[in-house]
């Protein structure tokens, strides 16, 4: 990369790290518990049998046919490498790394192959200002919600900019410092996980989803509603909102303006 400043986002510290374009979330049942068992289980067996580089096929052969890997959106691949990284299972990560064996890449026995999985930068390292993208590393510190969130350029791009539109510019990483601003903004990321109005139905992730080629888009019909079109309507359909009525859509509306309100004179006071 030509920008020197530029952050890469999938293993920014010990806390935690994103494996999303491995497949993480693609999975039908993409639960953390799910997740969890999985990605432990890999580990577990990387480590118990790849002693050397020929070993990794023995691996595979094992762990597909060991796991179900039904997936949600079948043109996204789910690799077989993505475990945890640490002990302490808050790192997930790709086991075919160097990092991970002493120092030999072995990415290329993978479905995208070594230079691919390598070179490989996401739109959200793009699209997604840094000094945002630095406040995401600060205040989450859950590899299933920071993948989750890093990754739905809407949901973090177009809160920021409500913020800042309010705040009359934007917001600095130092300003998480203060607990009770970064508590704010933690209970609109957790709605990620939490969002009362998030479609069960589909189970879907976000308003669309990045597959290297294209991405999926979900709608919401407000005409049928009798409404226009919501202002929070990114961050909406990023939470995978569905509704069975004009009441839920307004009060959907009023949880977010609330949050983004409540933020402002927290700020205000302690800035200002
Ligand atoms: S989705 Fe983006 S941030 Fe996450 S691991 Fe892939 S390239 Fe890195
Ligand atoms: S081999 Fe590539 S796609 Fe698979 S976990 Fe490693 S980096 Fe991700």
């Amino acid at each position: 990369m030509s920008d020197s400043n530029f952050i890469i986002l999938c293993q920014p510290d010990e806390e935690k790290s994103c494996g999303a374009c491995c497949g993480l979330y693609n999975y039908v049942d993409s639960s953390r518990s799910s997740l969890e068992r999985r990605l432990r289980s890999r580990t577990k067996r990387f480590q118990k049998l790849v002693k050397n580089p020929d070993d990794v096929e023995i691996y595979a052969k094992e762990t597909l046919a060991d796991e179900d890997f039904a997936k949600r959106y079948e043109v996204i691949y789910c690799c077989e490498y993505l475990g945890f990284l640490d002990n302490e299972e808050k790192k997930v990560g790709c086991l075919l790394h160097l990092e991970q064996n002493s120092g030999l890449d072995l990415r290329s026995c993978s479905f995208y192959g070594q230079e691919l999985c390598a070179g490989h930068f996401c739109p959200s390292h793009h699209f997604i200002p840094q000094s945002q993208s630095q406040i995401l590393i600060k205040i989450i510190d859950d590899w299933y919600l920071y993948g989750l969130v890093l990754t739905d350029i809407d949901l973090v791009t177009t809160y920021f900019r409500l913020l800042a539109d309010r705040l009359g510019g934007e917001l600095k990483p130092e300003v998480f410092d203060n607990v009770s601003l970064k508590n704010i903004v933690l209970e609109y990321f957790d709605w990620k996980l939490t969002w009362p109005f998030r479609s069960q139905e589909t189970n879907r992730l976000g308003k669309y989803y990045f597959d290297g080629s294209q991405y999926m888009i979900s709608y919401i019909d407000y005409a049928k509603f009798g409404r226009e079109v919501s202002p929070l309507n990114a961050i909406i359909l990023s939470l995978s909102s569905s509704f069975i009525n004009a009441g839920e859509i307004e009060a959907a509306e009023k949880l977010i303006w609330a949050n983004i309100e409540n933020f402002i004179p927290t700020y205000r006071l302690n800035f200002y």
